[in-house]
C-alpha cells in the first residue's frame, strides 16, 4: 500500500498551528476502567445528592462511579467553593464543573448564570455537548457556545432571543460580545476556565479572560481545570479566586496514564511517512489520531493517506488554492465555523484517522480513539502529555507512538521520560493487540 508518495517527505513550513485564538460528544460512559487502580472510585454519584433529574442524566450517560477527581471536587464545588483542580487527562474534570454548575444553578433568570471559558471553538462545542448530555433531564436548562469563526451576528440574535444560562465559548468571542453590548454577566454566579494553564500562560488569552472576569459580579464561584498546572500559574490562578479548594497530583511524575503503552520509532524525516503507513496496515485501531507540527503537514499528510486509501480527514479546510486537490464533497470554502462539522465527523466515527495540529492536543474527548501517533514530535513536554492522554481515555486501553527524527524530536522524548513516571521503549517489531485494545 504504501507505494512511493510515502518516501516522499512532507513540506516543513513553519506555519504555526492554527488554534483558534480569541475565536474558538462524546458517547456514553466508559468501560470499566483497566489499569490504574484506584482511578474508579467505588462511592457512587448518589452520595453527592445530586438533583433526581441530573441523575438521570448521569444514568444516562452510562456512568457508574464517580472518578478520582469527581469524588474530590464535586462535594466542595456543590457547595459553591472556588476550586483549583490539577488531574490527569481524561479522568472526568468536565463533569466535575458540569455535574456541580447544573446542580446549583438558578433558572429563574433569563440570564447567564454560568460562563464557561476555554481555548478552542472545537473544545467549547464538546464542552457544550456534556451540559446537553448531562442536563439532559433538566428541563429548562439552557446551553449554548460562542467562539470565533461562526457569525457573530448569530450568536448576538441568540442571546437576544434565547439567552442561555450556561454559555461556553473561547476568551476572544465572548468579550467581543461583551464589548458590544450583547452580552450581559450581571448575574453570573460561577465562573469556569478549563485548560487553564493554556488560557492563563498565553499573555493574549489571559487579557481577554482578566478583561471579562473584571466585568461580572465579585460574588461567584471561581473553578479552573488542567491536566497540567505549573508553580506560576497556579499563582496566577489563585488570583482570580478566594480560598480555593486545591487538587494536585501528589507528584508531577505520576500524570501518566497507566492503560497507554508508549513507544517510539527512531528514523530519518524522509522515512516518516511509510513508516507510517506500515503501522496503519499493521496496527488495530479503532480510531487514531496522527499529530504534526503545522497545519501544511496535516493537509499535505491526509492528502497522501486519502490517495492511499486510508479513511482518513482533518480538522482545518483546505486552501482555496488548493481546491483541485478536494475529495468528493469535501468543503474547500473553510467557513471557519466547518471545523466544528469536521470534528462532529471525526466524533461520529464516520472517518477513522485524523490528522491535526495540537489544536485537538488538549482536552478533546473522542471515545474510540486507542492509538495517538505524534508524526512529529510535540515542541515540550507539556504538549506531548496532552496528545498522548487522548487515547487511554478515563482509564481505558491506548497506544502511544512518537516519531523521533533528529536530535530535537528526541530531546523532547528524553525530558517527557525523565519528568513523568514513564519509560518508553523503542517500538518492537511485534505488539500484542490486547495491550491497546478494549475488548
Ligand atoms: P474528560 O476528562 O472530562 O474529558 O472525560 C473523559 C471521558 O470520560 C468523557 O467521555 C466523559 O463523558 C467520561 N466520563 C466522565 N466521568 C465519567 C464517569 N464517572 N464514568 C464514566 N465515564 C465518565
Amino acid at each position: 500500500m504504501a507505494g512511493d508518495k510515502a518516501e516522499e517527505d512532507l513540506p516543513d513550513f513553519d506555519e504555526d498551528a492554527a488554534v483558534g485564538n480569541g475565536s474558538g460528544s462524546a458517547a456514553g460512559g466508559r468501560p470499566e476502567a483497566h489499569g490504574g487502580a484506584g482511578a474508579i472510585s467505588a462511592s457512587g454519584f448518589r452520595d453527592f445528592l445530586l438533583a433526581p433529574n441530573l441523575m438521570q442524566g448521569i444514568i444516562d450517560c452510562g456512568f457508574e462511579h464517580p472518578s478520582e477527581v469527581q469524588h474530590a471536587c464535586i462535594p466542595q464545588a456543590v457547595l459553591g467553593t472556588d476550586v483549583l483542580c490539577q488531574a490527569k487527562s481524561g479522568m472526568g474534570k468536565t463533569a466535575v464543573f458540569v455535574l456541580s454548575c447544573i446542580q446549583i444553578i438558578d433558572l429563574s433568570l433569563k440570564e447567564v448564570r454560568v460562563l464557561v471559558l476555554c481555548h478552542t471553538r472545537e473544545l467549547a462545542y464538546q464542552i457544550e455537548h456534556e451540559f446537553l448530555r448531562l442536563g439532559k433531564h433538566v428541563k429548562e436548562l439552557k446551553v449554548a457556545a460562542v467562539y470565533g469563526g461562526g457569525t457573530i451576528e448569530k450568536d448576538k440574535e441568540m442571546l437576544k432571543s434565547n439567552c442561555p444560562h450556561v454559555l461556553v465559548g473561547t476568551p476572544g468571542r465572548v468579550l467581543q460580545l461583551m464589548k458590544s453590548g450583547d452580552l450581559k454577566l450581571d448575574h453570573l454566579t460561577q465562573f469556569v476556565v478549563d485548560e487553564c494553564d493554556r488560557c492563563l500562560d498565553e499573555l493574549g488569552l489571559r487579557k481577554d479572560i482578566q478583561g471579562i472576569f473584571v466585568k461580572t459580579p465579585k460574588k461567584k464561584q471561581v473553578m479552573m481545570f488542567s491536566a497540567t498546572i505549573q508553580p506560576d500559574t497556579r499563582i496566577t490562578a489563585k488570583k482570580f479566586m478566594q480560598n480555593p479548594h486545591e487538587i494536585t497530583v501528589e507528584s508531577e511524575a505520576k500524570l501518566t496514564l497507566h492503560g497507554l503503552q508508549q513507544y517510539y520509532i527512531q528514523l530519518e524525516e524522509r522515512e516518516k511517512s511509510k513508516r507510517l503507513i506500515d503501522l496503519l496496515d499493521q496496527l488495530e485501531f479503532n480510531q487514531v489520531i496522527i499529530f504534526v507540527k503545522s497545519v501544511k503537514r496535516a493537509l499535505a499528510l491526509d492528502g497522501l493517506l486519502q490517495e492511499c486509501k486510508f479513511p482518513s480527514m482533518t480538522l482545518h479546510p483546505l486552501p482555496k488554492a488548493f481546491a483541485h486537490k478536494a475529495a468528493k464533497g469535501e468543503s474547500t470554502l473553510g467557513p471557519e465555523h466547518d471545523r466544528i462539522e469536521r470534528l462532529r465527523q471525526f466524533k461520529d466515527f464516520r472517518k477513522r484517522i485524523l490528522v491535526t495540529t495540537d489544536l485537538f492536543g488538549r482536552g478533546m474527548d473522542v471515545e474510540r480513539v486507542n492509538i495517538v501517533i505524534s508524526y512529529d514530535m510535540p515542541e515540550d513536554s507539556d504538549a506531548y502529555l496532552h496528545r498522548v492522554g487522548r487515547a487511554g481515555r478515563f482509564g481505558t486501553k491506548g497506544l502511544a507512538i512518537a516519531f523521533c527524527a533528529g536530535e530535537k524530536e528526541t530531546e523532547v522524548l528524553n525530558k517527557v521520560q525523565a519528568r513523568f513516571e514513564v519509560s518508553i521503549p523503542q517500538m518492537p517489531a511485534q505488539i500484542d493487540t490486547s495491550s491497546y485494545l478494549n475488548a
